[in-house]
């Protein structure tokens, strides 16, 4: 489907208009102003399938389009992203991209899901992988290209980190990655291209699980990949192909629906989490927090020269409390809440807030006591009642 944006009206868009904007059917009279919703597994169609052509379901869907060709825009890629089943699904697909046997180098504190598909691919042999501590990049450095052993053929990047929100210098990094001849992969979930444009920085391919900001609603699940990078965006597309993940047409619909409003609830949440932030700092129950936005945050000041804002999540380690550990007191946080929701995720217009370790899977170098917060765009006064409430009931 032809685009009503061209990369040149594109580029000259803000970011907060291009949400809006981008991906729209052409300008003809009488069509509606939203793509619709293609139900169809094939296409018109005899001989050989021309360069561009649809054909089949697995292929490609009109659906998917305009928010691959959105997506690409904001990212600031010459191409159009392209839209799977699942962020892991796009995750998988970035790691095909790994030569049999070759290095991969991740990010010690990375998703969960990431890390464990990593980490089983390197069980079976299918990779060497190495973690690191992702803000040190003296460490990274050593480990894209050891004394003795192998240069990496890939850098995961994910900045800030799922849950420990530390920062990596994605300049840096990707500058140390391409030296070695590696590529590299950032993950760029929590930040959405609104906060930071890792093509932009110089990464090869931009991840995202489009379940959390990008969709925002806590209602779809689906992932997407970006590059500016033809032979890759090519490789990408094939395995999207032969293994499958494809999205389906409503959820790609509701993705697009729920990027129009990303502005202005990354705006909001943004808001709300530097004042969320400032205040738990000083809780009594509080004994560490994360959050980029603090001057005190370890991250701070690589945070600000690289993203707009510092995004919406935090994290806080709970103190104990009489009769409760660390861990036991967070939960019971989280369960005397009454607005924000205990559930896992991130990303959407309602406030969630989780104890990670509640998660076999996450890395138990992650405290016990960590609870993770994802804030939404309610109004904040009511958010920090709520919190209030809540550690008023643990002191008790
Ligand atoms: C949720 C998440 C993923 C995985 O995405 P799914 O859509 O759940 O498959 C990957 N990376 C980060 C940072 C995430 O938060």
């Amino acid at each position: 489907m032809a685009m009503s944006l061209s990369e040149e009206q594109a580029q000259a868009l803000s970011a907060e208009t291009l949400v809006v904007a981008a991906g729209r059917p052409p300008r003809e009279r009488d069509q509606p102003v939203n793509p619709p919703i293609v139900l169809s597994s094939t296409y018109f169609g005899t001989g050989p399938l021309a360069d561009g052509e649809r054909g089949y379901g697995r292929y490609a869907n009109p659906s998917w389009e305009p928010f691959e060709e959105a997506l690409g825009q904001l990212e600031g890629a010459t191409l159009p992203g392209l839209l799977y089943a699942s962020g892991l699904a796009a995750a998988s697909s970035a790691l095909s991209l790994i030569p049999a046997g070759a290095v991969l180098v991740m990010p010690s504190h990375s998703y969960a899901g990431s890390l464990v598909m990593a980490t089983e691919m390197a069980e079976k042999g299918f990779i060497e992988l190495r973690t690191v501590d992702i803000t040190d990049s003296d460490a990274v450095r050593e480990q894209l290209a050891p004394a003795a052993g192998r240069p990496a053929s890939m850098l995961w990047l994910e900045s800030p980190t799922n849950p420990m929100l530390g920062i990596a210098d994605i300049s840096a990094l990707t500058e140390a990655a391409h030296d070695v001849g590696a590529i590299v992969v950032t993950d760029n979930t929590f930040s959405t291209p609104l906060v930071q444009q890792p093509l932009q920085l110089g990464s090869d391919v931009v991840l995202h699980s489009v379940t959390k900001y990008l969709a925002g609603h806590s209602d779809v699940v689906l992932g997407a990949l970006v590059t500016s990078n033809p032979d890759i965006r090519k490789a990408l597309l094939h395995h999207r192909i032969i293994h499958g993940a494809v999205a389906g047409p409503f959820e790609a619909w509701l993705a697009l629906r729920g990027l129009r409003t990303l502005a202005l609830r990354i705006e909001r949440s943004q808001a709300s989490a530097v004042v969320l932030a400032e205040r738990l700092s000083s809780h009594p129950l509080v004994e560490a927090i994360r959050f980029p936005g603090l001057p005190s945050d370890p991250g701070h000041q690589r945070a600000s020269t690289q993203m707009k804002g510092f995004g919406s999540i935090l994290c806080i380690q709970v103190a104990p409390v009489a009769g409760l550990d660390g861990a036991a007191a967070a939960d019971r946080l989280v369960q005397g809440l009454k607005l924000w929701l205990p559930a896992t995720s991130l990303g959407g217009v309602e406030s969630l807030i989780e104890r990670r370790r509640r998660h076999l899977a996450e890395p138990l170098s992650v405290p016990e006591n960590l609870v993770r917060l994802s804030v939404g765009i309610e109004n904040v006064e009511d958010l920090w009642a709520d919190l209030e409430q809540a550690f008023a009931l643990l002191e008790g």
